[in-house]
């Protein structure tokens, strides 16, 4: 039996959500995910743990937000709504309350580009969004500004989003921005850090065209 493309993406949402929570970028309620669909999106619910997820209890909506199945959608809707609107390479997005990430976005500050990899999330710096409240149209603008031209940003004193071609890609894009959060949480303890040039990130954006699965020419 072949599974409808709209079951095998709720599946996919499903253990997306789990693996977040296995490798403890996730822990309890926090965070949510969604992968573009038709003319809309499959969004997780929300406030449910992880372990109680199912394919059947993804909700479905459409481009204006409109839910067109049962259940509650993330609190969040607002802002994956808006990013599936106005990125059209945005397929699916990752949102997580990750230790390292979350704990540079309390210092409200960007991160600049004191290592190479910085370049995976599509630029020479990860942004931090002004805060705003939670599932507000404030907090989806903001975090919308932060993400031009960008793959990833931080959410202040909230946590980081990731947006990439399929759920696949933008978790391994959350799993990439948390390890940079790591170190550069680890870095600021010994002191203020080397950053890399303009040309010398611009130098590995032009490397990374064709290198790895996520980037093939
Ligand atoms: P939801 O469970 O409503 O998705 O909320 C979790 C969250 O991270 C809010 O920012
Ligand atoms: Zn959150």
């Amino acid at each position: 039996m072949t599974l409808s493309l709209q079951h095998q993406l709720r599946q996919q949402l499903v253990e997306t959500s789990c693996r977040l929570v296995e490798t403890g970028l996730n822990r309890g309620t926090s965070g949510n995910c969604s992968v573009r669909f038709d003319d809309g999106f499959l969004i997780t619910p929300s406030a449910v743990p992880a372990e109680e997820l199912t394919p059947d209890n993804m909700v479905l909506m459409d481009g204006q937000g409109k839910v067109l199945s049962e259940g509650k959608p993330s609190s969040e809707w607002r802002f994956h709504c808006d990013i599936f609107r106005q990125r059209k390479d945005a397929q699916a997005i990752v949102h997580v309350h990750s230790v390292y990430a979350t704990s540079l976005a309390c210092m409200n500050q960007d991160i600049p580009p004191f290592h190479y990899m910085m370049a995976v999330a599509g630029g020479d710096s990860i942004r931090c969004a002004p805060y705003a409240l939670f599932g507000t149209q404030q907090l989806s603008d903001n975090v919308l500004q932060a993400l031009q031209h960008r793959k990833a940003c931080l959410m202040a004193n909230h946590g980081m989003i990731a947006l990439g071609t399929s759920l696949a890609h933008a978790l391994s894009i959350t799993t990439e921005v948390e390890l940079l959060s790591q170190q550069y949480c680890q870095v600021l303890q010994l002191g203020k850090p080397v950053v890399l040039s303009d040309e010398q990130m611009a130098d590995v954006q032009k490397k990374f065209k064709g290198y790895g699965q996520w980037n093939k020419k």
